[in-house]
């Protein structure tokens, strides 16, 4: 089919090769910044549309290089997902995204984080146990955590990741569908998995103001998703103005830079956030 020579040509030599260059440079600093503790989280206000009041936070990786710079996943998630390092990765962010949850002070036990998980965290049986256990050594309600998932080619097993899903669903964890709207089969994934939020991805959101047919999509976005019982999420809000634009379509969170830039600092994002008058 024509679908499967598109893929071919994707993965043209000269993209491999390159590929592997990556992956050589990246697997031992990977390996490093996991043994030496230089991975860390950083948190994003998601804010309620309604009353500006931050609903939640998501967390979001960072590795820090040997220079004390600090690198973006979009650096070495891509490598850590072709070679396998993905699967440390993940139960590293749902330890420690549970450990920062757990060290809050009591006045903010309100708080819940929404967790970014590789698609292929689902293959792998302890997830589960590494979710469950973490949550009953530290007292953690379930439902402060909601699990991002992104639609990859990575899942070739629907039915097992749907599976691994309900099964962390049933401790209280909820879900989002990052990313909707972005690829081939956000469809599909939204009829297979259950989740709670759709958030709809930031190319539609950028400049919503400008562009009629973004406005129109995310409209039938927020449609679809108000009519399967699921709430919306708007990422790469940057400005008050989308915010309002957003909030009169109907779309129930929004988070970007409009409200706060991911940062290590909860307290922080949680009072600019509020800043913004809606
Ligand atoms: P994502 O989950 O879609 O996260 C949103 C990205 O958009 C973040 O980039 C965030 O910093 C950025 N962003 C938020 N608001 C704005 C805005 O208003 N304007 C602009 N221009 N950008 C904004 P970041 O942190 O670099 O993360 C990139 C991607 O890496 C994430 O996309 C996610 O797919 C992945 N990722 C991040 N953390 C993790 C993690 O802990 N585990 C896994 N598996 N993937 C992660
Ligand atoms: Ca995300
Ligand atoms: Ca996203
Ligand atoms: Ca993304």
């Amino acid at each position: 089919s024509t679908g499967r020579d598109k893929i071919y040509i994707y993965n043209s030599e000269d993209l491999i090769v390159k590929e592997r260059r990556r992956d050589i440079y990246w697997v031992p600093l990977i390996r490093k910044a996991l043994r030496d503790n230089q991975l860390f989280l950083v948190f994003q206000p998601v804010v309620q549309l309604s009353d500006g009041n931050v609903s939640h936070y998501e967390a979001l990786l960072r590795m820090r290089g040997e220079g004390n710079e600090i690198i973006t996943p979009d650096q070495f998630i891509p490598v850590a997902e072709r070679t396998g390092l993905i699967h440390a990765i993940d139960l590293w962010v749902v330890e420690n995204a549970i450990d920062f949850l757990a060290a809050l002070p009591t006045y903010m036990s309100y708080i819940s984080l929404a967790v970014n998980l590789s698609s292929t965290a689902f293959q792998y049986p302890d997830l589960l146990s590494t979710i469950k256990d973490k949550l009953e050594m530290t007292w953690i309600d379930a439902n402060r955590l909601t699990f991002e998932i992104t639609e990859t080619a990575a899942v070739d097993n629907f039915e097992k990741t749907r599976h691994m899903i309900n099964k962390i669903r049933a401790l209280g964890c909820k879900f989002a569908l990052d990313d909707f709207g972005a690829g081939f089969c956000s469809f599909n994934y939204l009829k297979t998995f259950p989740v709670d939020y759709v958030k709809i991805d930031g190319q539609f959101i950028r400049n919503l103001l400008d562009n009629e047919t973004d406005q129109i999509l995310v409209k039938s976005m927020v449609e679809i998703a108000s009519k399967l019982g699921k709430k919306t999420i708007a990422e790469f809000v940057e400005s008050a103005g989308t915010a309002m634009k957003l909030k009169e379509i109907g779309v129930n969170f929004g988070q970007g830079y409009a409200f706060g830039k991911p940062q290590q600092n909860l307290l922080e994002g949680h009072k600019v956030s509020l800043g913004l008058m809606l």
